[in-house]
């Protein structure tokens, strides 16, 4: 263990039962600023009242480049940033409540359209940079994106050829025009160079929409959740309580803003609490990686089990060499995190790794375990303070028993799906345009997760595995449907149908398997084809890495592709129950 350990702060967190009983949201909200009006802005939360503070001279933000160098900005720095960008979205007219959309890599720039967004009192909704042009096109259509911020390779090759069908669209801002902007876009450092460094903030209120963060299903197109302002009293709560954030932490959060990790933790919670974060500009490699955490002295660290599983793989003399001393505390979210990893953790590390849960819909932690508590490997660990979970009880259709109006909870160690009581402030508050999704998500007076899990008698939550047929690829969501509708768009096609099949680090990978149409014969070179097919439309962190041809594919009566047919087949177990398909959201 660290020799450094006597210097660590008291966790946030050590009275857990205590802190339970006695904390309440108003609690957490009443320690923000607020605005003058009564009302709240996430922004002003992480940036402005730091630089109107003593926090202002403090680096906010460090992002270190490919050659390992690194640029900083203070709160102030950023401050004069979002201010920049709220006003060139006034100079353009965009109004409160409208869309900008960011299709871009961990830059300087995303951060700054980011939270001049929602200083601006505009919604900001983030794109994965490696999603294709039909996961871009989709997200526009259903947000009514107006304004975009984004690179001319990017814009090139994923908007351009779609421009036409986003009618929504009135700006494309580029943030590398260099003075000669594409057809259609507009130059963003140029309209930055006019705009004043300051700018008011919209008097938002609690309840106004801030975020829309796309999230997938086992049907249908993706799911626009809506999260509001208010949110950021969660964001703050739980980056105390989980994160164990402290005045003077540096942190990194490995998660791209393209999803919601990113953007709830690696933007808003650790800017709330006034830390530096480090922004890596580059993709994953184990020896960077290994450098930052040492050259940057990262005190907390939050990341990924896939990511974690890489550098386990690569082997624990990688991380010889490298001065962790700084590190105390390291947590996980997004997968199961297998308990060779925490204990690889403590043995590489110096630390054990703390595993959390969430989901893009309650738009913070919500089950975790901290710091001052023993950890239980392969537990997610216990609910928050302000969080009631429950494990409820399913029927064999999959759907939950509710009796007399609540739904009926299952005893200590069975499984169930996983549900919270709802009404924390960073809960999704909808599906967009989409009412009757979202009222499917609550029965018996609880939010229903779509996750499988058990409870064991001391209060510590187990996940089991997904109650629908949701891929989880390297910690991404991928909806089966969308890479079905695209694979069926080919001409070779009849029918598709997708699963996720293990693997070893990423957790699971996305496989294919697809019906031909009469007359096309099966081929490597057809299944090749269909993959480059699949990638360049859909990016690469969705389309399959695996694809086999079938004679015909296995459905249900009413004619729904049973895909947990073809997973039990692909698994070699028993093909049994499969009556939970029809329940996915
Ligand atoms: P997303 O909405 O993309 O953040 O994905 C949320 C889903 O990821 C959850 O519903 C779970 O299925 C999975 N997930 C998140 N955290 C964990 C965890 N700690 N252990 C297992 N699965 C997790």
């Amino acid at each position: 263990m660290k020799e450094v350990a006597a210097l660590r702060p008291r966790p946030n967190l050590v009275d857990y039962e205590g802190e339970r009983a006695r904390f309440d949201w108003d609690e957490a909200r009443a320690e923000l600023d607020g605005l003058p009006d009564g009302g709240v802005n996430i922004a002003h939360e992480a940036v402005d009242r730091h630089a109107a503070g003593e926090r202002a001279d403090r680096v906010a933000l460090r992002f270190v480049r490919a050659d390992g160098s690194t640029r900083s900005l203070t709160y102030r720095d950023l401050a004069a940033e979002i201010a920049r960008f709220a006003n060139v979205l006034a100079g353009l007219g965009v109004g409160r409540g409208e869309r900008v959309y960011s299709l871009l890599g961990r830059m300087p720039m995303l951060y700054a359209a980011a939270l001049g967004t929602l200083k601006h009192g505009a919604v900001f909704c983030p794109l994965f940079s490696a999603f294709g042009p039909e996961p871009v096109r989709q997200r526009f259509r259903i947000g009514s994106g107006r304004v975009l911020v984004t690179t001319r390779a990017l814009y090139r090759r994923k908007v351009a050829p779609i421009r036409d069908e986003l009618p929504s669209l009135r700006h494309v801002l580029l943030v590398d025009a260099d003075g000669d902007p594409e057809p259609g876009t507009l130059d963003l450092a140029a309209l930055l160079e006019r705009a004043p460094t300051t700018a008011p903030t919209a008097p938002t209120d609690r309840e106004d929409m801030a975020l829309l963060h796309f999230t997938s299903g086992t049907t249908g197109r993706p799911k626009g959740a809506i999260h509001v302002h208010d949110a950021v009293a969660a964001h703050f709560a739980t980056g105390r309580y989980a994160l164990d954030l402290h005045p003077d932490d540096v942190y990194w959060c490995t998660a791209d803003p393209g999803w919601v990790t990113g953007t709830s933790y690696g933007i808003i919670a650790p800017l709330v609490h006034g830390v530096t974060v480090v922004v890596d500009e580059e993709e994953m490699d184990v020896e960077r990686w290994y450098r930052i955490l040492g050259d940057q002295r990262v005190t907390v660290w939050y990341t990924a089990p896939t990511a974690l599983r890489m550098l386990m793989k690569a082997g624990a003399d990688r991380a010889a060499g490298h001065d962790l001393s700084a590190l105390r505390f390291v947590a996980s979210v997004g997968e199961p995190l297998n308990p060779e990893v925490v204990v690889w953790g403590r043995e590489t590390l110096g630390l054990p790794v703390h595993d959390n849960w969430w989901q893009t819909e309650t738009g913070g932690i919500m089950i975790s375990n901290y710091p001052a508590m023993d950890i239980r490997p392969g537990s997610m660990g216990r609910p928050l303070p302000g969080i009631d979970a429950a494990v409820v009880a399913r029927d064999e259709a999959g759907a939950p028993v509710v009796r007399d109006g609540e739904a009926v909870l299952c005893e200590t160690d069975a499984t169930g799906e996983l549900a919270l009581r709802p009404g924390w402030p960073s809960m999704f508050r909808g599906y967009l345009d989409e009412d009757e999704r979202y009222r499917k998500c609550f029965a018996g007076g609880w939010y229903l997760t779509g996750d499988l899990a058990r409870r064991d008698a001391d209060g510590y939550f187990w996940f089991v595995g997904r109650g629908d047929d949701v891929i989880k690829s390297s910690g991404h969501l991928i909806g089966p449907f969308e890479v079905e509708s695209c694979l069926m768009e080919h001409e070779a096609v009849a029918e598709a149908a997708v699963i996720g099949v293990p693997d070893p680090v990423a957790g699971e990978v996305v496989k294919a398997f697809v019906e031909l149409k009469p007359g096309r014969e099966a081929s490597d070179e057809l299944r090749l084809d269909l993959i480059g097919f699949a990638r360049k439309r859909l990016g690469s962190a969705v389309a399959p890495r695996r694809l086999d041809f079938a004679a015909s594919l296995p459905k249900t009566r009413s004619g729904k592709i049973l895909r947990r047919l073809l997973k039990a087949r692909e698994l070699g177990l028993p093909e049994g129950d499969t009556s939970t398909l029809e329940a996915g959201r």
